[in-house]
Parts: structure tokens; C-alpha cells; sequence
């Protein structure tokens, strides 16, 4: 995606992303979707936390594990990561220590976000590495998309068809993904 306005650039990820998350959903995983790119290698993902049987799984974490191995480096120093939901704890972290230069994403995640969300990672002083932070491209979009997931699992969980209707408010509002 060679375009010359960096905002559309964003948004075309982004929109890419939001795709790649309807996918995570149907396969029953919080939809969230997110896309790599460094230099030439646009790598994608979508949240596969379920589907792995893995809390580690998050789109984001899949990328720079992916981003890693075919850099042969753990430094990703030149990567812009565009992701549909706020970065989680885990995945805020592993940002940093992967160096990475950049991060925009679309929906803010007021349970779990650690953009300042529910926790404040990516912007500590404590940190050792600052990424640069776009947030709010598609936005909409995307936390129509996240509201959609959680009411329909909530309305079947009230059906009781899946095992999750013993805990229906643990599911509000994102996160656990
Ligand atoms: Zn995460």
C-alpha cells in the first residue's frame, strides 16, 4: 500500500485489520485483527487466543513473534503495528521490548487498553523505549464490531448454549483479547 497520504495509509490498514478481526470472531475469538509492517514485510493477525488454546495468542504477540523470525532479529525497531482494539498489558509490553517504532490502533479498550485505557504502559516514564502512539483511526468501525461480539455471546450465554452464561458480566466491555 504504496499511498501517498500517510492518514490514508493508516486507515487502509486499519480497515485491512477490522477484516482480519471479523475473521478472528467468527471463529470464536475476540475479534481483533492487526497487521505489521516493516520496511517491505506487511505480515498479518488476528486474535487466535481460542483457536490456540493460548493466552499468549493476541494478534499483536503473534506478529512480533513472526516479525522476529523472518528479520532474524528481536529488534523491531523500523515496525509501525496497526491493530483494531488498545494494546492489552502483555502486548504494551512486548512492544517495547521489541523496540518497535510506531503503533495505531482503532478502538480504545477501557477494561484492559494499556494505552492509558485501564493502564497507563506505553506512555510511562519508566520506560525504557517510547513508541510513537496513533490512536482512534476507524474507531467506530471497530468498537461497533468488538459491541457486536460481546451481545451476541451475551445473548447466547443467556440461552445457555455456550459455558460462559454463569459469568454473562465477566464478558462487558471488552478486553481478552
Ligand atoms: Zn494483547
Amino acid at each position: 500500500m504504496e499511498d501517498s497520504d500517510p492518514a490514508l495509509r493508516d486507515e487502509a490498514y486499519i480497515r485491512r485489520a477490522i477484516a482480519l478481526a471479523g475473521a478472528a470472531a467468527r471463529a470464536g475469538d475476540v475479534p481483533v485483527g492487526a497487521i505489521l509492517v516493516s520496511g517491505d514485510l506487511v505480515l498479518e493477525a488476528k486474535n487466535e487466543k481460542e483457536a490456540r488454546r493460548d493466552p499468549t495468542a493476541h494478534a499483536e504477540m503473534l506478529l512480533l513473534r513472526d516479525a522476529a523470525r523472518r528479520l532474524d532479529a528481536w529488534r523491531l525497531s523500523e515496525a509501525t503495528i496497526y491493530v483494531t482494539k488498545e494494546p492489552c498489558l502483555m502486548c504494551a509490553g512486548a512492544m517495547i521490548a521489541a523496540r518497535i517504532k510506531r503503533l495505531v490502533y482503532a478502538a480504545r479498550d477501557p477494561k484492559g487498553g494499556a494505552d492509558g485505557g485501564a493502564f497507563d504502559v506505553l506512555r510511562s516514564p519508566q520506560t525504557n523505549h517510547r513508541v510513537a502512539v496513533d490512536r482512534g483511526v476507524l474507531e467506530a468501525e471497530a468498537a461497533a464490531q468488538l459491541q457486536e461480539f460481546f451481545r451476541a455471546r451475551r445473548a447466547a450465554a443467556q440461552e445457555g448454549k455456550t459455558p460462559d452464561s454463569s459469568q454473562p458480566t465477566a464478558l462487558e466491555r471488552w478486553s481478552s483479547g
